[in-house]
């Protein structure tokens, strides 16, 4: 089983993407190695297991991919955190700040039970707000969200301060300096 420092190779980092100043830290080169997969899915199922999750969310689109297969090794059932108008269903919603405007996440708001253990997965924290909105949003729906497992972790962007000042425990299989 790979190790987290050796999953950490595996990531393409990419200067100047999507503008300049950002070096994006792409997962297409982890997610397309077998070992890599299946190794960075273990150990996120690890800490979610540790959590007692009795459910996943993962947020469109990179979170899809980890928190469906984490599920899947658990056992337990998936809740897509989607982007506007993709549920074919009345949802609810929250909105949050961008660097420039803002975006919204939806979901199903009978996909959770009330005080059910809803753990966050996906690809990277970076400024926070995205898993901000989906633990609000799945508190919302009545979910009790205290943990959120990452394969990346930007600490310099504050991300995971931010989340744990609103009562969520960050979990990350590997780190990045500076951003
Ligand atoms: P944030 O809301 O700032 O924590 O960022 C949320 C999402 O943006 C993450 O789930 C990533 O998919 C993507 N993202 C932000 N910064 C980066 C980066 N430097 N490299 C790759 N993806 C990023």
């Amino acid at each position: 089983m790979m190790t987290p420092d050796a999953l950490k190779s595996l990531i393409r980092t990419v200067p100047d993407f999507p503008e300049p100043g950002i070096q994006f830290r792409d997962i297409t080169t982890l997610i397309g190695d077998g070992e890599g997969l299946a190794a960075s899915v273990h150990h996120l199922a690890e800490m979610a297991a540790a959590i007692g999750a009795q459910k996943i969310a993962g947020m469109e689109a990179r979170g899809f991919i980890f928190g469906a297969a984490v599920a899947v090794q658990l056992g337990v059932g998936f809740v897509p955190v989607r982007k506007p108008g993709k549920l074919p269903i009345k949802t609810i919603g929250v909105d949050y700040a961008l660097e420039y405007g803002t975006d919204r996440l939806e979901m199903d708001p009978d996909a959770v039970g009330a005080g059910e253990r809803v753990v966050i997965v996906d690809d990277l924290i970076a400024t926070g707000g995205t898993a901000l909105a989906a633990t609000q949003l799945l508190r919302k729906a009545g979910a009790d969200v205290s943990d959120a497992v990452f394969v990346i972790d930007l600490p310099d962007l504050g991300g995971a301060q931010k989340l744990r000042d609103a009562g969520v425990t960050v979990g990350a299989l590997m780190q990045f300096d500076g951003d």
